[in-house]
């Protein structure tokens, strides 16, 4: 059995002195991937139907919705699905906001959470330099993209995320931890790391046991970041 990779503990987290990821050109966005036959679609460009408040399973989804996409409406609060869901393979298109405004982590900020605590980050990192580990596509707070594969703000970009959830024994302790493989726009940026627990600010919290299918949610960091195209497939 191979072991994936492991939290470095060469860099201390969110360390500015820690390489930034290489830039690679993906190319340009060539079209929507259409959602396999065996995929839920969550979101069709259409309706917020299949999501809810994420602080509340009985308030609805407050982003807006036009034009085939939604947008995060800053103060609504980050959404999550209906469903839950444990290991998947998810599709999602994202736009950050152009022109771009601020800088670092406050640059079409927001995040794409397996099971609501497990952060693959969505950030506008064209040309925007952050800790390394909150680049766009990163492990939030534990892995770096391997490189970076942003497109222009106002560009269509994907992340393609294969995410195994954690497995804990009759004692609760974690016996697997999870892991992610993300392709962003179709390169390869993570690559079957195992996190250390829930991702975090300015914290590497260990994992604590949860159940086996828990919602997705998307970010409200504030950045009116677009999102379309959502589908996930379970692989369980
Ligand atoms: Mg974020």
């Amino acid at each position: 059995m191979s072991a994936g990779a492991q939290v470095s503990t060469k860099w201390p987290q969110h360390s500015m002195d820690r390489p930034q990821p290489p830039v690679v050109d993906p190319g340009p966005f060539k079209g929507s991937a259409p959602p396999p036959a065996d995929a839920i679609v969550l979101f069709d460009g259409k309706s917020l139907d299949a999501w809810r408040s994420a602080d509340s399973a009985n308030r609805p989804a407050r982003w807006k919705v036009a034009d085939g996409h939604m947008e995060v409406v800053a103060g609504t609060g980050s959404i999550a699905t209906k469903q839950a869901f444990g290991d998947v393979q998810l599709h999602i298109e994202w736009r950050a906001p152009t022109p771009p405004k601020g800088e670092s982590q406050e640059r079409g900020n927001s995040g794409v959470f397996l099971m609501g605590m497990y952060e693959i980050q969505v950030l506008d990192s064209y040309q925007n330099r952050t800790y390394a580990d909150g680049s766009a596509a990163a492990v939030y707070g534990q892995f770096p993209p391997l490189v970076n594969a942003s497109r222009p703000p106002g560009e269509w970009q994907t992340y393609d995320i294969v995410f195994h959830r954690p497995r804990f024994n009759s004692a609760g302790l974690v016996a697997k931890p999870a892991r992610f493989t993300v392709f962003h726009n179709g390169v390869l940026v993570q690559d079957d790391v195992e996190l250390s627990g829930p991702t975090a600010n300015k914290a590497r919290p260990p994992y604590h046991k949860h159940p086996d299918a828990l919602p997705l949610s998307l970010q409200d960091h504030g950045d009116p970041v677009r999102f379309r195209n959502i589908w996930i497939r379970k692989l369980e």
